[in-house]
């Protein structure tokens, strides 16, 4: 046990009289090791994420992140922020810290005249798109309902709706922020514009977002769900994937996938969302529906809401997770094979590996309009090791590294955010390439002393 006291981040132990003035100002649960409710506190989504925070502080609203705020700087302690807690690199959690733990405040309103979603910190995909749905209109998020809104628009957010309407961050009209010197702003192309820019896509780095204020699209239901294919025909329906995707519609966005099915069967599933008028759909989607003879085909129409979460059974909570991506500059077929080859040696039946285009309206944006700079289009290769054993997870992290490097030679070298684990600086700056400079600005700006730097770090200038 890595200790489970709090201290200041150069290592004093932060007493009861220290504390005292911070219990008084904190209307939320202040939770530490020894109370019933630590053990299930510290659990973040990944559980290969084996960490100890001081205190996990559960803020009930905004004053309670503003004193946290406070409580943190006066006493020099290191601080963490829980959105969803589904960050596979556990940038939720600390060691011996403060965790600002978001997870009470999941308030979503719907403006339905306005086609506009306040959602607060703590939401997650499934809180905004139950609300959302009972107006017939949806926010284009990730492929998980139980993810946290606000790690996946901090770093950019892609789902099935990217093609058509963008990254969940091209859709956040205004943030409401607090900064490291617990001044609450508002972000939006109107104020304080420079923070607007670097929060989408920018990470935690710059404050801790209270609430989002999502554009909302009438997408009730789509035309959506896998259709599996044997795995002896993985090569020749990724060829067929990466070419009939190069002129798909942008109504359609699919990925294609080697895994296995619930019986451990090793199999190849493209998944497809078309958000496009149902015959159209139909006509759209049928190409993918017969790349080799399907083992099962489950594409059919379903509610919008039900598409966002169509994985969530791929991704149970529990499970030890070991992830790696990179975007490749083309999509050869030589990648093809790497990739055909290291899924084939996936060391559980829960592993798989991922190929994901986005473009469309994604890639419309320049580079440099926001934080987001992977904007290219080009696709997205995810190694994805998953297994229940903590025992075996030496073998398991070696298969994802091992696949990670045989697919050096055709990376971009470029990342996406939201799939990094801890990474060395230089990825992390590849993740925000050609912004990192503005970035870095931005930083000194609203965090000269890196008060918030448990995320894909921005360090400010010296
Ligand atoms: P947390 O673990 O709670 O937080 C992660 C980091 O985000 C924190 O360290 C902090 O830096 C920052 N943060 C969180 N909340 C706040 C806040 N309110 N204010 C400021 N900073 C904050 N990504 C996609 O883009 N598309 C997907 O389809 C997708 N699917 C996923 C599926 C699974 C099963 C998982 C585990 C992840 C998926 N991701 C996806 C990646 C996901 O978006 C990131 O891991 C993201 O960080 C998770 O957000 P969270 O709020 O749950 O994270």
């Amino acid at each position: 046990m890595a200790g489970a006291v709090l201290r200041s981040r150069s290592g004093s132990v932060i007493g009861e009289a220290q504390l005292a003035p911070f219990r008084e100002a904190f209307a939320g649960e202040l939770i530490a090791a020894g109370d019933a409710a630590y053990e299930s506190a510290r659990r973040i989504w990944n559980a290969m994420i084996d960490k100890w925070p001081g205190l996990i502080a559960r803020c009930t609203g905004v004053a309670d992140v503003v004193a946290a705020i406070r409580f943190a700087r006066a006493n020099d302690v290191l601080v963490s922020v829980r959105g969803g807690g589904h960050n596979v690199g556990g940038r939720a959690l600390n060691d011996d810290g403060l965790v600002i733990d978001l997870s009470q405040l999941k308030g979503v309103h719907v403006d339905a005249a306005r086609r506009t979603v306040r959602a607060q910190g703590g939401a997650t995909l499934g809180d905004v798109d139950r609300e959302t749905h009972a107006y017939g209109l949806a926010v284009p998020f990730g492929v998980v309902s139980r993810t946290g809104i606000a790690g996946l628009t901090l770093g950019g957010g892609v789902g099935w709706l990217v093609r058509k309407y963008g990254l969940t961050c091209d859709n956040v009209l205004a943030f409401d922020v607090v900064t490291a010197d617990a001044r609450l702003l508002t972000a939006s192309a109107e104020e304080n514009a420079d923070l607007y820019w670097a929060l989408k896509g920018g990470g935690g780095n710059f404050g801790v977002v209270t609430s989002f204020l999502y554009k909302a699209y009438p997408v009730a239901t789509v035309l959506g769900g896998p259709v599996f294919y044997p795995r002896s025909a993985a090569a020749s329906v990724l060829r067929q994937y990466r070419d009939f995707m190069t002129r798909a519609p942008e109504e359609l966005t699919a990925y294609a996938a080697l895994v296995s099915m619930p019986d451990g069967t090793p199999a190849t599933a493209v998944i497809a969302c078309h958000c496009g008028e149902p015959e159209q759909a139909e006509r759209d989607v049928r190409p993918l529906r017969q790349l080799a003879e399907p083992i099962l085909d489950a594409i059919q129409r379903i509610p919008m809401p039900a598409m966002q979460s169509l994985l969530d059974g791929a991704f149970p909570d529990g499970t030890h997770n070991y992830w790696k991506s990179t975007f490749v500059t083309e999509l050869s077929d030589a990648a093809i094979a790497t990739i055909v080859e290291h899924a084939g040696r996936a060391t559980s039946p829960l592993t798989g590996m991922v190929v994901e285009l986005y473009s469309g309206a994604a890639s419309r944006i320049a580079p440099d309009a926001t934080a987001f700079a992977q904007r290219h289009a080009q696709y997205d290769v995810g190694i994805m090791a998953q297994w229940t054993n903590p025992a075996e997870s030496d073998s398991h992290v070696a298969w994802a590294r091992d696949a990670s490097k045989a697919m050096q030679p055709f990376s971009s070298g470029g990342y996406l955010p939201n799939f990094l684990l801890e990474e060395p600086d230089d990825l992390i700056r590849a993740a925000y390439g050609v912004n990192y400079a503005r970035l870095q600005q931005v930083k000194t700006a609203y965090d000269p002393t890196n008060f918030f730097s448990v995320n894909l770090n921005v360090k400010p200038a010296a």
